[in-house]
């Protein structure tokens, strides 16, 4: 089934049942007050109520606000009081005021820092001369994107303080979770704008176009990686009327690539990649990478755009068009990298710039949310909304809940760092892997009929 953020995109119409759209996090919500007279009863008890935080965030050209107006009523409701840094959302179209309407208050940093629980889209991304790290303190927790893989002393830093850090990157990828995953939430918005910029940057037009004085055939657009940002690329290309293509190494990608009307590119290439391992795609040998490179040089040299998107979980990403393909597509085309951040799928790809390759641009793009801020700070947020909302018992956040959305995305904990893989990136001793849920007993011979009849 495509993901929702591309179900959602596509033109289908909403499903019928609203209730389909609620989350666990909105469901734990609920059962807390969310929606329920329970505010007022939680109102008139002496326990203060918690408070979440958002600073403004001072990552250089970050625009997103990691909650929007729209994700409050949800935490207000649920018993939380939420205080804006001055001026948070300025670069995400949401003026201070737009938060004090919906009952937040806004404050100092130094004020949001003293929150309960702090929400960040980058976790403290801050130049280390501002301080931010050491306004934590033991058992406040911190929410929001981390890449603890990359930033394994970050991840220390913070366990050191004694707060909680959730990584919302680890959020499983599960059905039950995409209501949290900013992953997601954040590649549709990248894909959907590549395009417009592939579009923008192409000296030719996107759709066939009939006149008088002669026909425009399409644009030829192909996709590499048909994950969340590349099916929302195929979606919006297919809109704009370009004949689209897509690859990914995923032979399950093919149904979704089709459902969108693109045409999947075959190729005769042993992946060894099955559904499975949590949707993500397993590295490709150097090898099989070769091949693939090869095999889709013709794809690429007949495309007017390529957008390439493919990744690696915790690797950087594979390189698949070379300098050499590139030098093969007719000059004015244009290459989309949304991989750029992570070393790029394109071997000339530079972040953050647009290369010239023989007249063919490759455009190393960095945080294309980021550029959209608006819709991508309202999704972020909802994200963070429907997390919390799992922690949510009576107004107050038990991170000690038994959930595996909680178990998995937790990388700092009681001063330590909980997660493994970045425990083994520190040269720490690895911690006992928690029990597999127990079987479901087997019935006793004796038992079955009675097991059958109470099936019924
Ligand atoms: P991603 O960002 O990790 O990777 C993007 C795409 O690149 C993937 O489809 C991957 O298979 C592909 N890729 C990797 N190496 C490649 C190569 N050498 N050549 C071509 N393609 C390559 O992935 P994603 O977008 O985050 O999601 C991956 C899958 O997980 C998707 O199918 C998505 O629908 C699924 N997903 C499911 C849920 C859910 O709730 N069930 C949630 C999120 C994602």
């Amino acid at each position: 089934m495509l993901p929702r953020e591309v179900r959602d995109a596509s033109n289908d119409p909403p499903p019928d049942n609203h209730l389909d759209n609620a989350s666990p996090g909105d469901a734990r919500l609920a059962r807390s007050g969310y929606g329920t007279d329970r505010k007022s009863e939680m109102a008139t008890t002496d326990t203060p109520r918690m408070v979440v935080g958002v600073p403004r965030e001072n990552r250089a050209g970050e625009t997103r606000v990691a909650l929007s107006p729209t994700a409050l009523p949800q935490l207000t409701k649920a018993g939380f009081d939420v205080v804006i840094e001055s001026g948070a959302g300025d670069l995400a179209g949401y003026p201070d005021s737009a938060f004090t309407d919906r009952g937040a208050r806004i404050g100092s940093r130094d004020e949001v820092f003293a929150a309960d629980v702090l929400v960040q889209v980058n976790v403290m991304d801050a130049d280390p001369a501002s301080g931010d790290l050491s306004r934590l303190r033991a058992g406040q927790v911190v929410v929001g994107s981390v890449a603890p893989f990359a930033r394994p002393e970050l991840v220390k830093a913070i366990a050191g303080t004694g707060a909680t850090l959730f990584a919302l990157e680890l959020v499983p990828r599960t059905t039950r979770a995409q209501s949290m995953d900013i992953l997601s939430s954040q590649a549709a918005v990248a894909g959907y704008k590549a395009v417009l910029l592939a579009a923008d940057n192409l000296p030719k037009m996107f759709p066939l176009l009939t006149t008088a004085a002669g026909t425009i055939a399409p644009a030829k657009v192909f996709i590499i990686g048909a994950g969340v940002a590349g099916l929302a690329a195929i979606a919006t290309a297919r809109r704009m009327g370009a004949l689209v293509e897509a690859y990914d190494v995923r032979p399950a990608a093919r149904e979704e690539v089709e459902s969108l009307g693109a045409r999947f590119v075959e190729l005769p290439l042993e992946t060894g990649q099955e559904e499975g391992s949590g949707g993500y795609a397993k590295q490709l040998s150097e090898e099989t990478i070769k091949k693939q490179q090869e095999l889709m040089a013709k794809t690429v040299a007949a495309s007017d755009v390529v957008i390439t998107t493919a990744q690696v979980q915790g690797s950087t990403a594979p390189v698949i068009v070379t300098t050499e393909m590139v030098k093969g597509m007719a000059p004015g085309s244009v290459i989309v990298d949304l991989a750029a951040e992570q070393g790029g799928n394109c071997e000339p790809t530079v972040a953050g710039e647009t290369v010239d390759v023989d007249g063919v641009s490759v455009m190393g793009v960095v945080n294309l949310p980021g550029t959209i801020p608006v819709h991508s700070s309202q999704l972020f947020g909802k994200n963070v909304a429907n997390f919390l909302g799992l922690m949510v018992v009576d107004g107050r956040l038990d991170t000690d809940v038994d959930d595996d959305v909680i178990k998995e995305s937790v990388v700092a904990k009681g001063g330590d760092v909980a997660n493994n893989r970045v425990r083994e990136a520190l040269g720490l001793e690895k911690l006992p892997e928690p029990e597999p849920p127990a079987p479901e007993p087997e019935p006793a011979a004796d038992d079955a009929p009675a097991a059958e009849e109470a099936a019924k």
